[in-house]
């Protein structure tokens, strides 16, 4: 079974990481994708975090209409902040027998990887899926990102749409659509007491509301 792992800080989910994963998993196609929400992520300190059991919570119930999409507790059941080295070796002794794993990313995140806890064993452990969106022709800026900062020696297959290197996973490059929304932008909608209908799931809008959360 192909699987991707999804992870974000989910503060809220929203329509775009529905979107955009479906449109990887069937681009890829892959069984189904985990949604894995960080507890404590730390590239992103500051920011009006919602209590992780909520934002478990809104993926959860969200994923549990969206056949071959799944909510997974893997990092919020974990204590400390969450490293995503861990995640994947943690998904890969669970189902690493039934299940190949692939790792999505937007490419903000991608182009974050150097700061992240043990980068090299993350390329070397799993595909990764770089989904750029609404656009084209990027693939010479993560050339030059994985030439300067993961290794020298991939080499770039247009017809495949990946890097191949002989020593690391491939790095594959998916354009998915734009799709202009962000939690940032619905943690500022709420505030603003305006409305975010048709922007998240209906599970999610209920419980911000229900919770008062973002205000
Ligand atoms: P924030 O606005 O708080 O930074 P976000 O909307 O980017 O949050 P995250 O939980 O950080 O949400 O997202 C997890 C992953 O989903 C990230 O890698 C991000 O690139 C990707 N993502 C989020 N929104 C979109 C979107 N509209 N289209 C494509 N990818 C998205």
């Amino acid at each position: 079974m192909k699987a991707g792992l999804f992870g974000g800080t989910f503060n809220p989910l929203h329509n775009g990481h529905i979107r955009v994963a479906d449109h990887v998993k069937h681009q890829f196609g892959l069984d189904k994708i985990f949604f894995f929400p960080a507890a404590t992520p730390p590239h992103k300190p500051n920011i009006n975090l919602a209590p992780a059991r909520d934002r478990y919570e809104m993926v959860k119930t969200t994923l549990a209409a969206i056949d071959g999409l799944d909510a997974s507790d893997i990092e919020v059941t974990r204590d400390g902040p969450s490293f995503t080295i861990d995640t994947i070796r943690s998904f890969q002794q669970r189902h690493g027998t039934t299940h190949r794993f692939f790792l999505l990313m937007g490419s903000d995140a991608f182009f974050d990887t150097p700061s992240w806890k043990k980068k090299d064993a993350i390329f070397s452990a799993v595909p990764i899926i770089v989904m750029l969106r609404g656009t084209h022709g990027q693939h010479q800026l993560i050339a030059s990102f994985l030439d300067e900062h993961i290794s020298k020696g991939y080499t770039w297959y247009q017809e495949e749409n990946r890097f191949v290197h002989d020593r690391l996973q491939p790095v594959c490059i998916c354009p998915v659509p734009k799709i202009d929304i962000s939690s940032t932008m619905i943690r500022h909608r709420v505030k603003q007491h305006l409305s975010i209908k048709g922007l998240v799931p209906d599970p999610v809008e209920k419980i911000i509301s229900k919770r008062k959360l973002y205000l």
